[in-house]
């Protein structure tokens, strides 16, 4: 049973919908360059207007801190959007007023307006009472589409569905349903790939994870800690030095958790972090004091996707190496592609998130063969902490 309402459980009917969406598209020269996210956005739009609600969507465009910037304003992505959306998209020049409340006035049954950046105005990111009360008092309906800010404790996301009955959008949805199945009711055994540069930034994620999930692959710079941490010589490598006690932590917690962690055996070396830098594989144990590790070797990418295949769910975090720089993409691809066969094969249910880790994937020529894919990045890693993202705990609560 779902935790939270969706939009199937509404009565939509001449109803006016606040929709917060993620419309934080790349621009080129004022024109929005790749429209992927309002492609994505347009699923919920489509929805509530053949329903017959009145569409207004609300969302941040990048961070103009409280200001009116020009730069930042959305109304070339209102114009992109009319043309995904095939039908007219008003726009109204300010979220809440008298200009918001003209637009959004004028809206009929299945009609679709944008309002301008809510981060022009400050109470947005500060969770103003007063602020989201404006802006309820637009509609009759809020539907939260965008779970890339929900980690984020804003008017837009918070505070305003305290106010009004409050849904997932289909994206929402579709993003709290895969990582549902990956951490919250998963099937077991679960693996979780966890890489990337430093511990430092995922302590708290491997803290979540040691607890949760049966076999922790850790992989990339942060791996080198771990290696370190146990008395091995890593030369030149990016390692935390003093991280190491908080690797030994998370150690002891796994072997308490009966969580089995897997660390790289062999690894790529290389002299120089560049392109085309003459590369060797070594044994993880002897690695010269002069190289540093830059990818985990072949003999670690044969045993995990071997291991994988027992499993029948897998969370992946961050890069196995420093994938930007062939060949050191090498083991993150084989990883990749192993778990993307086995998905395909149904044996194995696969999602991965954050914001390395789609670009490795798309390196890998595989994001759309795992199960889910998260374009979130912060809000990923948040729910990978197993933290309660305050724009999701109140849909829950709704
Ligand atoms: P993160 O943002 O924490 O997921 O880290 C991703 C970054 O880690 C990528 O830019 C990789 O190049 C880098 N990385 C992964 N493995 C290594 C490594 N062995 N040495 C240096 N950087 C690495």
């Amino acid at each position: 049973m779902r935790q939270f309402k969706t939009i199937d459980d509404l009565d939509l009917a001449g109803k006016t919908v606040l929709v917060r969406c993620d419309l934080n598209v790349p621009m080129k020269d004022g024109a929005v360059s790749d429209a992927t996210r309002l492609e994505r956005s347009a699923l919920t739009l489509n929805d509530l207007a053949a329903a017959g609600a009145r569409v207004c969507v609300l969302s941040h465009f990048g961070r103009p801190k409280g200001q009116r910037v020009p730069e930042m304003s959305l109304k070339p992505v209102a114009e992109a959007f009319a043309e995904v959306l095939g039908r007219p998209v008003a726009f109204a020049a300010d979220c809440v007023g008298p200009e918001a409340e003209a637009v959004v006035g004028g809206l009929k049954d299945g009609d679709v307006c944008v309002l301008e950046n809510l981060r022009f105005h400050a109470e947005e990111e500060k969770n103003d009472a007063d602020f989201a009360a404006k802006l309820a008092a637009l509609g009759d309906i809020y539907v939260n589409d965008a779970f890339s800010v929900s980690h984020r404790a804003h008017a837009s996301t918070e505070a305003i569905a305290r106010i009004l009955p409050a849904a997932a959008g289909r994206l929402m949805q579709a993003e709290l349903d895969a990582l549902a199945q990956a951490l919250e009711a998963p099937e077991h055994p679960v693996a979780a790939v966890v890489g990337g540069a430093k511990v430092s930034t995922k302590m708290e994620v491997l803290g979540n994870l040691v607890a949760k999930v049966d076999l922790l692959i850790i992989g990339g710079g942060m791996a080198n800690t771990f290696l370190h941490a146990q008395g091995i010589n890593v030369g030149k490598s990016l390692c935390e030095h003093d991280m190491a006690d908080a690797a030994k932590d998370i150690l002891a917690r796994a072997e308490a958790a009966g969580c089995e962690v897997a660390l790289p055996v062999d690894a790529v070396i290389a002299r120089e972090f560049k392109e085309g830098a003459p590369s060797d594989v070594v044994d993880a144990r002897a690695v010269p004091d002069d190289a540093m590790i830059l990818d985990a070797g072949p003999v670690t990418v044969k045993h995990l996707a071997e291991r994988l295949k027992d499993c029948r769910t897998l969370v992946w975090n961050g890069p196995l190496g420093a994938f930007e720089i062939k060949p050191f993409d090498d083991a993150t691809n084989e990883l990749a592609l192993a778990a993307a066969a086995l998905t395909q094969a149904g044996t194995l249910t696969s999602v991965a998130g954050g914001g390395d880790t789609v670009a490795a994937l798309v390196n890998a020529g595989v994001h759309t063969e795992f199960s889910y894919v998260s374009a979130a990045g912060g809000a990923f890693l948040e729910w990978l902490e197993g933290k309660d993202l305050p724009g999701v705990a109140i849909l829950r609560a709704a």
